[in-house]
């Protein structure tokens, strides 16, 4: 509504002369060969990445207005230098007109095959081809001027009788462009941007032919006018890259709590413990603090599944982290579910006295609970634990480690279940006599 308003308002004044800028038009050609490469770039990927030919034929539209506007400028009289560059003044009027004809017969071909699924072609043949039809374009405006029609002949109008709408053509194009691309306006913001900035065109294409003077109010508006075209749809990519941007983060939150969490319990998982106890270790060793492991596991789980079914048996478990997870608060403790009814706590800057006090505690918690357990000797659910510490003389590993902890929770078991057990508790006599490399463990880990 602005844009009509201000064309409507402008309409009249076109030809009012206002102070030459000299280095306007430099500015406003680089504006248009910086904002519409990048713009094409963005479509181009965008299209490639999406497998979207509708995106990467109108990056195509965008490129070719960025490769012409380089012709354009070097003829555009008193740009650069002096004079022209290439051709001659004429040449840059011609080449105003091929740029607005290419751009909207373009964005035309995209409006009239898009939301078809039609595949495009390779990259390279796009930019081949807006290479070849820009050159041919300006040989044509620098080269050959005597075979087209003469251009400002009365020094006030591009083109004079029986030339005089020739320019008004292209603005129909324009129009039939604009109806097209109003037809998928709704598709995507892409789509509505770019139609607001082809009723933009439009008036700029108006304007222009209003007030063909240089530095005339026609002029200046029409210049921001083309910018605001692909402006339009350059701010629209910028949007949809920053929505991007934020539904990215939050998904690589979501997979992050994926990848470190239990789906039951909502605690650590063990592929996160693995990472935490390594990192642990190396860190205890380094500093020569003490890191305490405790190994947990449910007391006649089996049997509870058994009786009461394994839905049952879940909710279970989730209580059951849901009461570690209250107890075991200190920042650099974690509770991991080791797996199936196991579950392990990682204890950094923790002596055995600590851990044994901790493990106590979560024993406690548990009998709390006061989950039935009918087939149990206690007749509600309880937890056996063992416990290892750093210090002690058998942990020289972190395989070690784990396996001390695994060691005094089979202790615990022996010992009647619902216990905790630390390695230093342990008397040979607690264990059976197996031989070094077959000892018999909790289960819980199977390279001991
Ligand atoms: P113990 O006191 O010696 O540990 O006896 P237990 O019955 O707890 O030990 P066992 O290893 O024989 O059985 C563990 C059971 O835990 C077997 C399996 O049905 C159950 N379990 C493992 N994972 C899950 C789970 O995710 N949900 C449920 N409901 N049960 C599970
Ligand atoms: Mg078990
Ligand atoms: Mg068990």
């Amino acid at each position: 509504m602005g844009l009509v308003v201000a064309s409507a308002v402008a309409t009249p004044f076109a030809n009012m002369p206002l102070q030459p800028i000299p280095g306007y038009m430099t500015a406003f050609g680089t504006a248009m060969v910086v904002v519409n490469f990048l713009l094409a770039t963005l479509l181009y990927n965008r299209g490639v990445a999406e497998r979207n030919g509708d995106l990467i034929r109108l990056a195509t539209a965008y490129l070719f207005v960025a490769v012409i506007f380089v012709p354009l400028l070097l003829s555009f009289r008193d740009g650069f230098v002096s004079g022209s560059i290439i051709g001659s003044s004429g040449s840059s009027v011609w080449l105003w007109c091929f740029w607005h004809l290419g751009f909207v017969v373009s964005i035309g071909w995209y409006a009239l095959r898009a939301k078809r699924n039609r595949p495009a072609w390779p990259i390279s043949a796009y930019i081949a081809v807006v290479g070849a039809v820009v050159t041919a374009m300006t040989l044509l405006a620098c080269n050959g001027l005597s075979l087209l029609p003469p251009v400002v002949p009365n020094g006030r109008t591009f083109f004079a009788a029986p030339y005089t709408l020739l320019p008004y053509s292209i603005v129909l194009i324009n129009i039939g462009s604009l109806g097209l691309c109003l037809r998928h306006a709704r598709a995507s913001t892409t789509d509505l941007w770019l139609s607001v900035g082809m009723v933009a065109a439009c008036f700029d294409l108006w304007l222009t032919l209003q007030g063909t003077d240089r530095f005339a109010l026609g002029w200046y508006v029409a210049k921001c006018g083309s910018l605001f075209t692909s402006l339009t749809v350059l701010s629209s990519q910028l949007y949809d890259i920053t929505r991007l941007f934020q539904v990215l983060a939050r998904a690589n939150d979501g997979l992050q709590l994926q990848a470190t969490r239990d789906g039951l319990t909502g605690l650590y998982n063990r592929r996160y413990f693995d990472e935490v106890i390594a990192f642990e270790w190396a860190k205890a060793n380094r500093e020569g603090t003490s890191l305490s492991l405790l190994l947990v596991d449910v007391d006649w789980f089996k049997q509870f599944n058994d009786r009461y079914g394994h839905p049952a048996g879940d909710e279970c478990l989730r209580a059951v982290g849901l009461a570690f997870r209250h107890l075991v608060r200190r920042p650099a403790d974690i509770v991991a579910r080791y797996g199936g009814e196991e579950f392990v706590v990682v204890l950094p800057e923790t002596d055995s006295v600590g851990a044994r006090h901790l493990a106590e505690r979560m024993r406690r918690s548990i009998v709390a609970l006061d989950i039935p357990h009918a087939p149990s000797d206690t007749g509600v659910l309880t937890i056996s634990i063992g416990c290892a510490t750093t210090r002690h003389p058998g942990v020289t590993s972190l395989k070690s480690l784990v396996e001390e902890a695994d060691r005094a929770l089979y202790v615990a078991k022996e010992r009647g279940r619902n216990r905790v057990c630390t390695v230093d508790e342990i008397v040979a006599d607690d264990l059976p006599d197996l031989g070094p490399r077959t000892r018999q463990t909790s289960g819980l880990h199977p390279a001991a």
